[in-house]
């Protein structure tokens, strides 16, 4: 065996430093620990504002310019609703794309709804409760013209092939837009009609000290709905690609609002029913490793119904839930938890909503540690250090797949290099499992904004503002 000389020494130790020193670099740019010190309490704050801003760029109907802080946005399909000679207008586009889907929108607003009653203390200091309200109303005052009368629910405005051939602001969008879908007598829709009566309750709840008369109609409406979903069972019709796995959950939430107004020991019992019933995937609602979402709200109804039973039951299924995914859930190097790509920061701040939710009724701590690394990662505390809400932070998406906030049409497509107006508070669908985004308007697996994504980032946020005292 050769020695090696003193100087051959003297450069294997210094290439050996520098392997330690870039070997530490590369740790350091991809640890989850990374910089999640520098967010501050204001910036959760800024982030909250903004988050809530963004639901002004998706309003439909006539009103859009009342009180919208974004000055690009005008009134845009008047004539819903007049194919069967009803006012059908309002409520908001679905994404970048301008149908109307009956499941998202009632999901939307439950979440936000359960937000503003669970933190409004925090709407209230940070002054955001005005927006969020205002916000509120304007997908309640929709569900209710939409609910023409008791037995009736419109909830499916615009063909979506047809939308999606159309690539331009809304505002230009000249075409009549077919109502297509109703839960009626004839025609169920459990999942729909759920997810709308949990919203109308908790504008009851949020609102009634604001404007009794205004609130009793939603209340009404939200007792209607869920006896129409209770007693004509089944799936509503498919929009665009929302596949409902189960109608259980969502007459569920529905009937712990009713309860909760109501105290009727009926609404408790029919609620405590159907959060365990499994769901066409036969799946068992108490091993649940999905998450809250547009298609499962189990674990919201979980989580309220143990503070009204402390059932031991429901409080291993959170406990299981939660475990798989500070534990189990595969993680990308950055330390994103990654449930599925289509809308994965969605997923990881409605997990982080549900375990902040946990936290404050068990007071365990790593549940914060959790939601908070993954609030952080959506703020830029990523290998990226990019912002994954629009306007937030010094790096940002600038290419949402968002026809309004694009701004130009199709014949123009090709001349643009990045979107004409600034979508702020647009939380995007997010990075690859490699923590790589890929910033192009046409990539909307990437950079595609849609309602329900911010709903439970906004509640997250507020939940950590809260903890921060
Ligand atoms: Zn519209």
């Amino acid at each position: 065996m050769r020695i090696p000389k003193k100087n051959e020494l003297i450069i294997m130790v210094i290439i050996l430093i520098n392997t330690i020193v870039i070997a530490v670099a590369v740790f350091t740019m991809f640890s989850p620990k990374d910089t999640p010190s520098s967010i501050k309490k204001a910036d959760y704050q800024e982030a909250l504002k903004y988050s809530i801003f963004f639901y002004d760029a998706n309003k439909c109907g006539r009103d859009v310019a009342v009180d919208n802080v974004f000055d690009w946005r005008g009134p845009c399909h008047v004539g819903d609703g007049k194919d069967l000679n009803l006012d059908l207008t309002g409520g908001f586009h679905d994404g970048g794309d301008h149908v109307k889907v009956g499941i998202n929108q009632g999901y939307t607003a439950s979440i936000l709804g359960w937000n503003l009653y669970t933190y409004r203390d925090i709407f209230d200091s940070t002054g955001n409760t005005k927006k969020l309200i205002s916000t509120l109303k304007y997908f309640t005052d929709y569900f209710l013209k939409c609910h023409t009368n008791e037995s009736t629910f419109y909830y499916g405005i615009g063909d979506e092939i047809e939308d999606h051939n159309y690539w331009g602001p809304p505002e230009n969008q000249s075409l009549d837009r077919p109502t297509q879908l109703v839960a009626d007598l004839n025609h169920p829709a459990s999942d729909v009609c759920g997810e709308t009566s949990a919203a109308l309750s908790l504008m009851y709840l949020n609102y009634r000290d604001t404007d009794t008369g205004y609130a009793v109609k939603c209340l009404t409406a939200a007792k209607e709905l869920y006896r129409m979903g209770k007693e004509n069972r089944g799936y509503g019709q498919i929009q665009s690609s929302y596949h409902s796995g189960s109608f259980y959950d969502d007459l569920s939430w529905a009937a712990l609002w009713l309860y909760k107004i109501e105290h009727d020991k009926q609404y408790l019992n029919d609620a405590e029913e159907f959060v365990v019933k499994k769901s066409k995937y036969n799946n068992n609602p108490l091993k649940n490793k999905w998450t809250l979402c547009w298609d499962d709200v189990t674990l919201a109804c979980l989580a309220e119904l143990y503070t009204i039973t402390k059932n031991p039951e429901y409080r291993d299924a959170l406990d299981y839930n939660l475990n798989y995914w500070k534990n189990d859930l595969k993680q990308t190097r950055g330390g994103l938890k990654y449930l599925d790509k289509s809308g994965v920061l969605r997923y990881a701040a409605n997990a982080s909503l549900i375990a902040m939710k946990w936290y404050k009724t068990t007071n365990d701590k790593s549940l914060k540690v959790f939601a908070k690394s993954q609030i952080d990662y959506i703020l830029g505390a990523n290998p990226s250090k990019t912002s994954y809400i629009i306007g937030f932070g010094k790096k940002y998406p600038q290419n949402v797949s968002h026809r309004a906030a694009n701004g130009y049409d199709s014949t123009e497509w090709d001349k643009q290099k990045r979107s004409k107006y600034v979508l702020l508070g647009a939380m995007v669908s997010g990075p690859s499992d490699k923590d790589q985004f890929i910033d192009n308007v046409k990539n909307y697996e990437y950079t595609e904004a849609i309602i329900d994504f911010n709903a439970g980032l906004v509640g997250a946020l507020a939940s950590i503002i809260q903890d921060a005292g």
